[in-house]
């Protein structure tokens, strides 16, 4: 046996309807911990109304938010895996089969940037990325639906042999520029180093990391620590209203590269909308996130 096209399709389409009814436990307990520790009445009171939400949509699979956002998926083939798909065209399939099917009906947001023409499909979407995983017997696919708020502020900058402090306020002024425009408390992702295009998905990628996992580099653990405490101290809170709490986590990448030193800055709105499942030959799905 091996992984076909109708079970890629069809995992493309529960993720997809999975991420829009769920937040994430590792999320709800990242606002109840806010809430507990915000000072401002109006903040516990916004952040309360999120869990709310959130514990509304799970309870009646109804969704979080109505911005349904874009789909966007990150595949990663394990180089054992046994699969007879065609990946990228399942997924499509997948998408629009869920188009027509969900329950209830989600927005048109695939936007034509040369006519603004908006809809449900267009050249090359949905996004999907491809990565190979050494020595595993599965495909594993992430979707994170991308919605306008936490995707309109992402940004990023080229520099000439940066120190870590020009780093850092590049990072905490892009946090500043995005104020409370993009749904906060968010995640922020940030990718530093590498080439324009792979700093740009290692930011990407840093979102989907779970909450309260600590970087590896201690270099990055410190500047996480001082980045969550500089960006919470700006006071935007949630959703604007005033208060400690505009950033639930942030999350950073690196790679090595030249010495131009791209660094891209990623938000994730606090719905933080996420989920991960592995495909096995013999049609498995394993739900992660
Ligand atoms: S950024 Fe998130 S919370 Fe804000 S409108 Fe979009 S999906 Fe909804």
């Amino acid at each position: 046996m091996s992984i076909s096209d109708a079970d890629v399709s069809r995992l493309a389409q529960d993720l997809y309807s999975w991420a829009l009814r769920k937040v994430h436990d590792d999320t709800k307990a990242a606002l109840a911990a806010a809430r507990d520790r915000e000072e401002s009445e109006t903040a516990r009171r916004t952040l309360n109304m999120m869990l709310q939400s959130a514990r509304m949509a799970e309870d009646q699979s109804r969704y979080v938010c109505s911005d349904s956002g874009v789909p966007v998926y990150f595949v990663r083939i394990g180089t054992k895996a046994d699969w007879d798909a065609d990946i990228r065209s399942a997924i499509r399939d997948g998408f629009n089969h869920l188009v027509e099917t969900i329950d209830p009906p989600i927005l048109k947001h695939v936007t034509n940037p040369l006519t603004l023409e908006r809809g449900y499909h267009g050249k090359d979407m949905p996004i999907v990325t491809f990565d190979l995983v050494g020595g595993a017997d599965y495909i594993e696919i992430v979707c994170s639906p991308k919605a306008l708020g936490s995707g309109r502020w992402a940004a990023m900058e080229l520099f000439t042999f940066p120190t870590l402090e020009t780093i850092e306020t590049y990072i905490l002024d892009t946090a500043i520029k995005a104020g409370s425009q993009h749904c906060p408390p968010v995640i922020m992702g940030v990718g530093i180093g590498g080439t324009f295009d792979y700093c740009a998905k290692m930011s990407k990628e840093a979102t989907l990391r779970p909450l309260g996992h600590k970087n590896e580099e201690p270099i990055l653990a410190a500047m996480e620590e001082r980045l969550t405490e500089a960006v919470n101290a700006t006071g935007f809170g949630p959703m604007g209203t005033g208060g400690m709490t505009t950033v639930l986590g942030v999350h950073i990448n690196y790679a090595a590269g030249h010495g131009f030193t791209p660094v891209a800055v990623s938000f994730n709105c606090w719905i933080n909308r996420r989920t991960r499942a592995r495909l096995y030959s013999d049609g498995t799905v394993e739900r992660l996130e």
